[in-house]
């Protein structure tokens, strides 16, 4: 998972761009970078870490440019190295790109442009979509490309690629400076768009441009290119479209509440989330004395869990802000560590208490694990656990690194012949006793598949709940992904 952001304006960008991208570091802190394009030259600078640490204000005014690009970069592909670090540049034509999202045929890509004499300079995968579509281009015209060059160009570099990516480039069209956006044919993950004055602005996540005083005018449509000057409305133009399938997972865990996607809140989706879980809860026929969110992203669903059940809804882990995500972290000894930094407990609202916690998801399982080590020594009457997501049981190939059925904690606890798409009612009841049993919680609930619907639209990817794939995978392929995982080229994490 990463963040980018693309603006065009009739001043420099990069200042709003590194403030933007602050706004989205948390789809990613392994590295930023900020290109600009003065009509001339197209300087630029990355570097690991934050982006507060990457750039300082001599930098940003050594970027001159009145468009620009901007990446915050979470490997899911390729191993956090500074030559993985985006955004891109192409010599031929002149291009800056930067994107989001996993290409499912990465290997099979890379091998093609070698055939063509092309060769890579890292392990991202912005680097053969780029080069991809800077060949496709090229092979029309050597310069003065027009707007139909470029649709033409990413047509065709739409027919070469596989999964699910969006993306922004800046490059000269039609003899002037453009910023132009792009969604898979799925709209796997996400994008929108805004304005500001004569400017625009793409970005990952609505946060940004509320962050960078853009005004939200929505989401940028799968499977189309929208070209933007400043001054002059956009131009949108097909390129391919699918029937769309917006990832589930940004709402539920990746996104910040207060991002807007499809036009609904996260939050919204969030607080309604929680409703669904409560029902299901008290549907059990349990009870508690108290409801506590583990930090962040789970909090929204924990204040709608308490209010539908009428129950306090109290802060128990208190998150220390300067720590890193822990799944960002290296090493098993480094989670444990990070966890203990990250969160401490508010220890009277544990001891002897009956806690429900409330959490977004639970991927492999060791956080919660953990996290349950700091809960028990607390000495509570009972922890319940109710997790506002379904189980996770299939991996997912579109940008969120859960590659392999292996690394999946919920398979564990699946019952013979169960797992190849959702469970059903029973299905799900026994492995929520099974793996409460294992953790040595008074009860865990999950949300069925079912619940998505409702927040979220019938058109969606809801795969690594569902195993319905809006893009399926060949088997080769899935092994390819999953060999680059475990040999080490992709970094294990643990959500
Ligand atoms: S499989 Fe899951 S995480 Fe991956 S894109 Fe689909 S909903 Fe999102």
């Amino acid at each position: 998972m990463c963040g980018f952001i693309g603006m065009i304006d009739d001043a420099p960008v990069a200042a709003r761009i590194s403030t933007g991208l602050q706004a989205i570091q948390h789809r990613g802190q392994d590295s930023g970078g900020i290109f600009t394009f003065d009509g001339q030259r197209f300087p630029g600078h990355r570097g690991l870490g934050l982006i507060r640490d990457v750039f300082d204000e001599p930098l940003i005014r050594g970027l001159p440019g009145n468009a620009g690009v901007g990446h915050v970069r979470y490997p899911t592909i390729g191993k956090g190295v500074l030559a993985d670090a985006q955004p891109f540049f192409e010599r031929r034509p002149g291009v800056l790109m930067a994107h989001n999202g996993n290409l499912t045929n990465y290997d099979r890509l890379r091998e093609h442009l070698r055939e063509r004499s092309v060769h890579l300079l890292s392990n991202c995968d912005v680097e053969p979509l780029l080069c991809t579509f800077a060949d496709e281009l090229m092979a029309r015209r050597r310069r003065h490309h027009t707007a139909a060059d470029v649709v033409q160009a990413l047509r065709s570099t739409f027919a070469a690629v596989e999964g699910a990516f969006s993306a922004v480039m800046v490059l000269e069209v039609d003899g002037e400076p453009t910023l132009v956006a792009f969604r898979d044919p799925r709209g796997i993950r996400p994008a929108v768009y805004g304005r500001r004055g004569a400017g625009w602005m793409v970005a990952s996540e609505s946060v940004a441009l509320d962050t960078a005083g853009y005004e939200l005018i929505g989401d940028l449509e799968a499977g189309r290119a929208m070209f933007l000057r400043p001054g002059r409305e956009p131009e949108v133009f097909d390129v391919e479209i699918r029937q769309k399938a917006p990832c589930v997972f940004e709402s539920i865990y990746f996104s910040r509440p207060d991002s807007v996607e499809g036009g609904e809140t996260v939050y919204e989706r969030r607080l309604e989330l929680g409703r669904r879980l409560a029902r299901r809860w008290k549907a059990k026929g349990l009870d508690a004395d108290r409801v506590i969110p583990v930090p962040d992203t789970s909090r929204p669903a924990a204040i709608a869990f308490a209010e539908e059940m009428g129950l306090p809804c109290r802060e128990g882990f208190i998150k220390n802000r300067y720590s890193g995500r822990t799944f960002i972290m290296g090493t098993q000894e480094g989670r444990t560590a990070a966890l203990r930094l990250k969160l401490n407990l508010i220890k009277a609202e544990f001891k002897g208490q009956n806690v429900v916690i409330i959490d977004d998801s639970i991927v492999r399982g060791t956080t919660v694990k953990r996290l349950l080590e700091l809960v028990w020594a607390q000495e509570p009457a009972a922890v319940h656990f109710a997790i506002h997501a379904p189980p996770v049981l299939h991996p997912c190939f579109y940008g969120i690194d859960m590659s392999t059925h292996d690394e999946l904690a919920a398979r564990r606890y699946l019952s013979e012949g169960d797992g190849d798409g959702a469970l059903d009612i029973d299905a799900q009841e026994e492995l929520e006793a099974r793996w409460a049993a294992d953790l040595g919680v008074t009860s865990l609930t999950f949300l069925g598949v079912e619940d998505l619907e409702g927040p979220f639209p019938t058109e969606r990817c809801s795969a690594c709940f569902d195993g319905i794939y809006p893009l399926p995978i060949p088997d080769a392929q899935r092994e390819t992904i999953v060999q680059d995982r475990t040999n080490g080229r992709l970094r294990p994490v643990s959500v």
